[in-house]
C-alpha cells in the first residue's frame, strides 16, 4: 500500500509498488537536509552533485533575489540579457583554449543532445553526409532521453529493453590498455567515415559506475580524433566545476575538446541550467548564406535569467574561497577514512579522486535495505548497483565528512 503523500507523485528510478515511505525534505543549509519530522541528514552527494558550495549559499541567494526583482524570465529567441551575456563571458574565460561559444539549455541530457546535434550538423553543413554516428564507451552515462540513452552503457541505458527504438550507436571499451588502444584504432580505421564525434566523460565515468581513468587516455583520444577527422566531445556535466580537483577535468590532461557540456553544479545546485560550449571552428562551421545551416535548436526556458544569475554567483564563489585546498583536504580524508572499508570481505575496491570517494562492493543484494540503514545513521547517501559513493559539497566540514564515512563503514560491517 502506497503512502498517501505519494498519491500523485511518480518518482525517478523507483519501483512505485514497493515505495511506501517517502522522505520529506523541509529545508537545507550547508551540507544538512532537515526533514519534515525534524531529522537532520548530512548530505553525502550534494543533491546529485549539484550543490558544490553547499545548500542555500547566501551569495547565490542574494544574486537570484536581485534578479527576481528585475526579470525572472524572458525568451532567448532574438533577445538577450545581461545575466546570460555575463555568464557566457565568464565560461569562455574559465574554459581552456577557444571553447568560446555558449549554447544554453536547461538539463544535462539536452546539453548532450545539443552537442551531438552540433557535431552531426557541423559535418552536414560541409556536405559530409555520412558522418552521423557518435562513438561512446562502456561505463558511460550521458542522460535519460532517447538520443542520450543510445550513447550510455548498453546495460545502464537499458538498450535491451529499448532495442527497437533507440538509434544504433557504436559503443566500445575505453582504450585503457595497449590492446584496447589497438582495437580502438582498428575500429576508427574501419568506421571513421561514419563517425561525427567521440563522446566521453573525462577522468570519471559517473553514473555508469564511478570509474576512473588516467588523463593520458584523453590525450590519446584527442590525437586519434585529429588523425581521423572526428570531433571530440567531453561531457563534463559531472566532472566539471571542481569535482575532480581542477576546475574542469580536461585541465588535468591539457586537452581541449571541440565541444564540452556542463550542467549539474553549474548553477551551484540552485536552478536547472546546462550549457554546450563549442570551439570557434565548430561555431564557424554554422556561418553561411544558407539559413538552414544555422543550429536548429531552442529550448523555451534556455538561458533563464534566474538560473544564469545563480551560475554567475556560483562561478564568482570559486574566487572567494580556496576550494582547491578544500578538495585536497576532502580527498585526503576520504582516502584515509574510506580505506577502512578495504578490510571488509564484501568490499572489492575503494578509490578516491578529488571530492569523489567510491566504495565498490562485489555485489549489493538488498539495495533498499542498505539505503534504509544509511538513513538510520542520519546520512543521505544513494548507493546504486554495487557502488556506494560520496560526492560532498566542497564546503563540508571535517566532522560532517567523518560522519558520512563512518556511516558507510558501520553499515557495511554489520
Ligand atoms: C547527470 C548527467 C547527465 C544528464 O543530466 P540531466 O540534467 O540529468 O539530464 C549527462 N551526462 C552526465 C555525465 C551526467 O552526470
Amino acid at each position: 500500500m502506497s503512502h498517501s503523500m505519494l498519491k500523485n507523485i511518480w518518482l525517478p528510478y523507483t519501483q512505485m509498488q514497493t515505495c511506501n515511505s517517502p522522505i520529506i525534505a523541509k529545508k537545507t543549509q550547508g551540507s544538512v537536509i532537515t526533514l519534515q519530522d525534524g531529522t537532520e541528514l548530512i548530505d553525502g552527494i550534494a543533491s546529485w552533485w549539484t550543490a558544490c558550495h553547499g545548500y542555500n549559499h547566501p551569495y547565490i541567494a542574494n544574486h537570484v533575489q536581485q534578479q527576481l526583482q528585475k526579470m525572472p524570465h524572458i525568451m532567448f529567441g532574438g533577445i538577450i540579457h545581461e545575466p546570460a551575456i555575463c555568464l557566457s563571458q565568464k565560461l569562455a574565460k574559465l574554459l581552456p583554449g577557444d571553447l568560446n561559444k555558449v549554447f544554453f539549455t536547461e538539463s544535462g541530457s539536452v546539453a548532450v543532445e545539443v552537442a551531438m546535434k552540433m557535431a552531426i550538423q557541423f559535418w552536414l553543413n560541409q556536405s559530409k553526409i555520412t558522418k552521423t554516428k557518435i562513438l561512446s564507451f562502456y561505463g558511460g552515462y550521458h542522460g535519460d532521453t532517447m538520443a542520450t540513452m543510445a550513447v550510455c552503457d548498453p546495460e545502464e541505458g537499458m538498450h535491451h529493453l529499448f532495442k527497437d527504438v533507440l538509434p544504433h550507436q557504436h559503443i566500445i571499451p575505453l582504450p585503457t590498455t595497449k590492446e584496447l588502444k589497438q582495437q580502438f584504432r582498428n575500429f576508427l580505421e574501419n568506421h571513421h567515415h561514419e563517425m561525427a564525434a567521440i563522446l566521453i566523460e573525462p577522468l570519471v565515468q559517473g553514473a555508469g559506475g564511478m570509474l576512473f581513468h588516467d588523463p593520458d587516455l584523453l590525450l590519446f583520444l584527442r590525437r586519434q580524433a585529429n588523425h581521423y577527422n572526428i570531433l571530440l566531445i567531453f561531457d563534463e556535466i559531472f566532472t566539471g566545476l571542481g569535482r575532480t580537483g581542477s576546475l574542469f577535468a580536461c585541465n588535468q590532461a591539457d586537452v581541449v575538446p571541440d565541444i564540452i557540456t556542463l550542467s549539474k553544479a553549474l548553477s551551484g545546485g540552485t536552478m536547472a541550467l546546462a550549457a554546450t560550449i563549442a570551439r570557434e571552428h565548430i561555431f564557424n562551421g554554422f556561418l553561411s548564406e544558407h539559413e538552414n545551416h544555422a543550429l536548429m535548436h531552442g529550448p523555451t526556458f534556455m538561458a533563464n535569467p534566474l538560473a544564469c544569475a545563480c551560475a554567475n554567483a556560483s562561478l564568482e564563489l570559486f574566487n572567494q574561497y580556496d576550494w582547491k585546498i578544500n578538495i585536497t583536504h576532502i580527498e585526503a580524508q576520504l582516502s584515509q577514512e574510506l580505506s577502512a572499508c578495504l578490510q571488509l570481505d564484501i568490499v572489492k575496491d575503494v578509490r578516491v579522486k578529488g571530492a569523489i570517494g567510491v566504495v565498490e562492493l562485489y555485489k549489493i543484494d538488498k539495495l533498499n535495505l542498505l539505503k534504509t540503514k544509511l538513513l538510520q545513521h542520519h546520512v543521505w547517501i544513494r548507493p546504486f548497483r554495487n557502488i556506494i559513493y560520496l560526492t560532498p559539497s566542497f564546503t563540508i566540514t571535517t566532522a560532517e565528512l567523518s560522519k558520512l564515512t563512518r556511516a558507510i563503514f558501520d553499515v557495511l560491517s554489520h
